[in-house]
């Protein structure tokens, strides 16, 4: 029989078709009961459950099952288990039960609480997301759970996440109700995430100390080339490349992941792959799987992938783009313009109720979207600033400025014809333009949110955009829900849309967001510019934040300082990371390999007996930048060692962007420097040519 490269598709997947297969009828529909959130598992319906998916995965080769989950490092994490038991007459037997399945106690010590663990316990549980298929990989059964504190607080990514498609849920339900579809139970954000990486070979990568430790280079002088190796996006993918892709593919498939695109991308060694968007929680395990597969695949092809926001300085860095709408249970996409005016006006309502979100918490979005990786890229060529603003395209924006002015009017549902472009009855359906210089645009029929860093999980971005979303449409469906007429909707609709657009219109944007005009006119807007991560963590903890994220039930105010607090953290250690390691390799390699060009040059002058200025000129010149580079040298350490006399966590974080980083910045410089004066044989390290060849 031929085989069909999809014929393994999904073969890994505990999916909902096997499940469907392999569970009594009874206990499928009560799964299906527990999914949609209308009723609880029972132990009966769970043991049946984790029974079918031992066998299923048993027979697959399975050996162990893990509680896959996501703590607060942003990575996941699984603790596997055996299956085996021991049976009567001492032989071993598999076993796997519903309790097992359902709920999992680890160790929350091990990972970070921010406070939640020394408040409380140390135990941390985690529990089934039943609307997570599980996978297998390996010989390991993955099951997706939360993770969460003995009294209850989320120490995780996926709980605040399940959280806030509830909030957004609930509030668009509201809405679409009011506005005749009175069936709808359900709305959920779906998601497609378009993740970029760089390959590079791997014993060059291990070479390189800066990269192995930290992700990316700390130092690395522009070849003569680099991005002139043009041709590279959407070139022709390099053969080794393709081996590489065509097994990361076939992994993905298994998994039931429709891995869908994948080009080059616009830098060299640079890569993208998307694939189809799904249901926000689903797609968001599925990036989180797709990212291990890539660094896992490419260890096996001899490459290291770099899932870092900016491994090379001055060449594109890599993001997530967040592919985001909102889908009704019934398959309506209320982000796609509709055929029906009612529609029309619907769509308009939640595009407003978004610009409203967008603006009024541009900052949390800022900082979901963001880690210190990312401050290198954002507002660098390729990116977009660190501005928050939305780009509706051309011909919506001139529906919105009219809605805006009061100069639309409202026809008549039965007429025919409504194609004025001042009746909001018609919204031209394909305005997606392509403008890749707005962090936040609209595409047709969905929101593209660029500003997410590659190396990131995308949970927060999405718990802040559906909480911040649901927020709005909360206080929308409020001002809706008593009136009586569609009519009445329908024109209260547009009255609230006027307002918000008056109020909110600021935010929209819809040329070049990478000019410098644009961030003079975005500072005359009053809209905010947050170049440095570390000052965008703290705005989980302003009033209105916490206000918001209680009111809509996602975060309380204990689990956001618990965030804020592992940020801080976090941003603290990679930085102290990163400047350890550069100066470690500046004085343990770059500073040998410079007096040994020196000793080059005055040994080669005094044997050859030449008096050439050459010779003078070029030493004089290697102790210029060995006189600099030991100096800047030293005032970095002692810069990072003054670091213990800001005890406070955050001031230390500050201490670290403000003073820091801009010297380790400037040690770099002289390196990069020392790099273009040393001779190939006693420069150290693969240079960022080699690496940028090694995948050509
Ligand atoms: P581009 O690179 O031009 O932005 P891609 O095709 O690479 O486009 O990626 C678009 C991503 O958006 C894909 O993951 C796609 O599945 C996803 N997508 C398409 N429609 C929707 C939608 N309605 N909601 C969410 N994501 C979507
Ligand atoms: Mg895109």
């Amino acid at each position: 029989m031929i085989k069909h490269p999809f014929d393994d598709f999904g073969t890994n997947l505990f999916s909902e078709t096997v499940m469907k297969e392999r569970l009594p009828h009874p206990i499928y529909k009560k799964w299906k009961t527990a999914i949609h959130k209308e009723d609880a598992l029972d132990q009966t319906t769970a043991d049946a459950i984790a029974h079918a998916m031992k066998n299923w995965a048993m027979e697959k080769g399975a050996t162990h099952f893990t509680h896959w989950f996501q703590p607060l490092t942003g990575t996941t994490a699984e603790k596997h288990d055996s299956f085996i038991e021991p049976g009567e007459y001492n032989q071993p037997i598999s076993r796997f039960s519903g309790k097992s399945l359902i709920k999992g106690e680890g160790d929350a010590s091990s990972f970070p609480s921010g406070g939640l663990r020394a408040t409380f316990e140390a135990r941390g549980y985690t529990y089934w997301d039943c609307t997570s298929p599980a996978f297998l990989r390996d010989n390991v059964l993955c099951i997706p759970t939360i993770f969460v504190s003995y009294n209850g607080e989320t120490l995780d990514k996926k709980a605040p996440l399940l959280k806030s498609v509830e909030a957004i849920s609930k509030q668009a339900t509201r809405i679409v109700n009011l506005f005749k579809d009175k069936d709808i139970r359900r709305v959920t954000p779906m998601l497609g995430l378009e993740q970029e990486y760089f390959l590079i070979d791997k014993d060059l990568y291990l070479k390189r100390r800066d990269l192995t430790h930290t992700g990316r280079t700390l130092f690395g002088s522009m070849p003569p080339k680099s991005m002139d190796i043009r041709g590279h996006y959407f070139g022709s993918i390099p053969s080794r490349v393709q081996a590489f892709m065509k097994d990361v593919n076939e992994e993905l498939w298994k998994l039931g992941i429709y891995a869908k695109t994948e080009h080059n991308e616009v830098a060299p060694c640079q890569f993208e792959i998307a694939p189809i968007f799904n249901d926000c929680n689903i797609a968001i395990d599925q990036n989180l799987i797709m990212m291990d597969v890539l660094k896992k695949k490419a260890e096996k092809h001899g490459m290291a992938c770099l899932l870092h926001e900016k491994p090379f300085q001055g060449v594109n860095g890599s993001g997530k783009h967040n592919n985001w709408s909102l889908v009704t249970d019934d398959g309506q996409n209320l982000l796609e313009p509709g055929d029906r005016p009612h529609e029309n006006i619907r769509f308009l309502l939640f595009v407003c109720a978004i610009i409203r979100a967008v603006d009024t918490y541009p900052e949390l979005l800022r900082m979901g979207a963001s880690c210190y990786g990312n401050d290198y890229r954002l507002g660098a060529d390729e990116a977009p600033p660190a501005i928050i603003s939305i780009c509706m395209g051309d011909e919506l924006e001139t529906i919105l400025r009219k809605l805006k002015n009061g100069e639309h009017e409202l026809k008549n549902e039965i007429e025919t014809t409504p194609y004025a472009i001042a009746n909001l009855s018609y919204v031209p359906k394909d305005t997606s333009d392509r403008n890749r210089t707005s962090p936040f645009a609209f595409t047709g029929n969905k929101f593209e949110f660029r500003m997410v860093g590659s190396s990131r999980s995308a949970s927060t971005t999405n718990i802040v955009l559906n909480t911040i979303v649901a927020d709005s449409l909360h206080d929308i469906a409020n001002q809706l829900q008593d009136l009586k007429y569609i009519d009445d909707i329908r024109k209260k609709a547009l009255d609230i849309c006027r307002d918000i657009l008056q109020k909110h219109h600021r935010i929209l944007f819809s040329k070049d967001g990478y000019s410098q005009e644009w961030k003079q006119e975005a500072q005359k807007r009053g809209l905010a510019n947050i170049p440095h991560y570390v000052n965008s963590i703290s705005s989980f903890m302003d009033e209105k934040t916490i206000a918001m994220f209680e009111r809509n039930q996602v975060y309380n105010k204990v689990e956001l300082q618990a965030r804020v607090d592992i940020l801080i953290e976090e941003y603290r250690k990679s930085v102290k990371v990163e400047v350890l390691t550069l100066l470690d390799i500046s004085k343990k390699e770059i500073l040998p390999a410079l007096l040994k060009e020196i000793k080059f040059y005055t040994d080669s002058k005094n044997s050859l007996g030449i008096a050439h200025s050459f010779y003078d000129d070029k030493i004089q010149t290697l102790l210029d930048k060995l006189e600099k580079l030991h100096t800047q040298q030293e005032l970095l350490d002692e810069k990072m060692r003054n670091r213990s006399t800001y005890p406070d966590n955050i001031e230390k974080a500050m201490y670290l962007n403000h003073e820091v980083l801009p010297q380790m910045h400037v040690l770099r410089t002289i390196i990069d420097e020392i790099e273009d004066e040393l001779s190939k044989e006693r420069y150290p390290f693969p240079t960022y040519d080699d690496m940028f060849m090694s995948m050509q």
